[in-house]
Parts: C-alpha cells; structure tokens; sequence
C-alpha cells in the first residue's frame, strides 16, 4: 500500500510539474507564434522569406499539440461522470471528421445496437478517446477507404486482471481497412512517443489507453496487415 500511495503521489507530483510546465511553454509560444503571424503580415508578397515564417508558425503549432497532449497524459484528473449516449458523441465525431479527411476519399459506416443505454462516462475524455481512434483510422487509409464504426453489448461475463467480475460491457469498434499494423509493432503501439508518422507525437494511442482505463475498461487492437485494423473499447455498461 505504502508503494501504490507514493507511487500516486509521485504521479500528482508529475502532473502538476506538467501542468505548470505546458503553461510555461504555452505562453512564449503564443508570444513566437503571433509575432510570425506579423512578420508574415509586413513581407511583400513575392518575398521567399514567407515560407520560413509559415514554418515557424506550423511548428509552433505542433509543439502546442506536444505539450498539451503531455498536460493530457501526466495530469491526474478527476472523471466528471454523467449519463452520456455513446452514439451521439460518435456521431459527432464522425459528421466531424468526414470534412477533414485529408484529401482523401473516405466512407464512413455506422452500426449502433439501439438497445445501448446511455453509460456513465466522462464525455469529453470519450470524445477525446474516439476522436483519437478515428483520427488513426483516417491516417491509416490509403487514398480511398471505409472506417467503421460500430456498436454492441458484450453479453459474457469477463474477469479483470484481479479476478474481479465485470458488470456487463459495450464495446465500440473502430476498423479500418488500411494497411494493418506489422504484428511486431502491436506491443509498442501504446508507449509514449511511439509512432511511425513523420510528424506523428505518438501520444495518441497512449492516451486512449489512459481514458479507456480510468472508465475501468478495456482496449484491444487486431490487425491483419494487407486487410486493415480495428480497435475496440470497451466499457463497463453499469457503474
Ligand atoms: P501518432 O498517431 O501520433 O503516430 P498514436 O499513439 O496515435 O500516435 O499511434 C501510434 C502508432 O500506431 C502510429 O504511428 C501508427 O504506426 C500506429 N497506428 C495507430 N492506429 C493505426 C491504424 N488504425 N492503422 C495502422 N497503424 C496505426
Ligand atoms: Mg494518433
């Protein structure tokens, strides 16, 4: 016990540190960002200097995008838990996503069970979940893709690690049908940093991993390479 609270505390330690941190970071960021915003207002058009600027402020950006999603995985949060309905966040997001498709031709598919109540969850670390899921699944595809998403209640009785028994659970699955994850990279899938993408942060995955866990469920990835992935999270439908 001795070491799970200093385990936790060293956690909330790091979290603050983080916190405090990304605001740190945040700010001179802004200060770098917006005097480029200007820079590029004064350049006569023709200038060559532009391009320089627009690199400045798109990386700004992304170290913007690294910091928060740090915030997002080293800060201990308390869930804010309502009754949420699952499909609509889902469809949300994808009614979201089809117009940022990056260039790219793809359908979306929806398959909800009607019969899913709704669950209590933290609703903007569910949409932050899918979003991440879905965000992946669009990366993945080639020029033409199908995702989909769909939903259904897990009727078994599974265990936890602990041997605990588990109430009921949704699962909510995302497939793509991409080029599929090489079976030797599936184990690094959900370690910070880790990721394939040139301008990849390689936080996403870790980050559902942390959602899905705080809502006591569970997340699972099969991929067939040359077929395509899906991710599946599931949830515990009565908390
Ligand atoms: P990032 O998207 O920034 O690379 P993630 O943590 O979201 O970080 O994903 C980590 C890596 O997992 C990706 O770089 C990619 O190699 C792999 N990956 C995730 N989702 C998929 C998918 N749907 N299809 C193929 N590979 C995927
Ligand atoms: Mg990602």
């Amino acid at each position: 016990l001795e070491d799970a609270v200093r385990h936790a505390d060293r956690l909330s330690t790091l979290g603050t540190l983080a916190a405090g941190l990304a605001h740190e970071i945040k700010n001179p960021l802004g200060g770098i960002k917006g005097a480029a915003q200007l820079l590029e207002m004064e350049l006569p058009p023709e200038s060559e200097l532009r391009d320089n600027v627009r690199v400045v402020v798109r990386e700004v950006d992304r170290v913007n995008r690294i910091v928060e999603e740090l915030l997002a995985l080293s800060s201990p949060r308390k869930l804010q838990l309502t009754k949420v309905n699952l499909h609509k966040i889902l469809g949300d997001i994808v009614t979201l996503r089809k117009r940022a498709t990056e260039g790219k031709s793809v359908t979306f598919q929806q398959q909800f069970d009607p019969s899913i109540p709704p669950i209590l969850a933290d609703e903007g670390l569910l949409t932050q979940l899918f979003l991440n899921l879905i965000k992946n699944a669009v990366e993945a595809v080639d020029e033409r893709g199908t995702i989909r998403v769909a939903s259904r209640v897990l009727s078994d009785y599974s265990m936890t690690p602990k041997g605990e028994r588990r109430s009921r659970m949704v699962a909510v699955d995302v497939r793509d049908d991409g080029p599929g994850i090489p079976r030797e990279q599936l184990e690094q899938l959900f370690t910070p940093f880790f990721t394939t993408k040139a301008k990849g942060t390689g936080l996403g995955l870790a980050i559902c991993q942390k959602i899905v866990t705080e809502h006591r469920g569970m997340l699972k990835v099969e991929s067939d390479p040359g077929t395509g992935t899906t991710f599946t999270v599931m949830l515990p439908l009565i908390q």
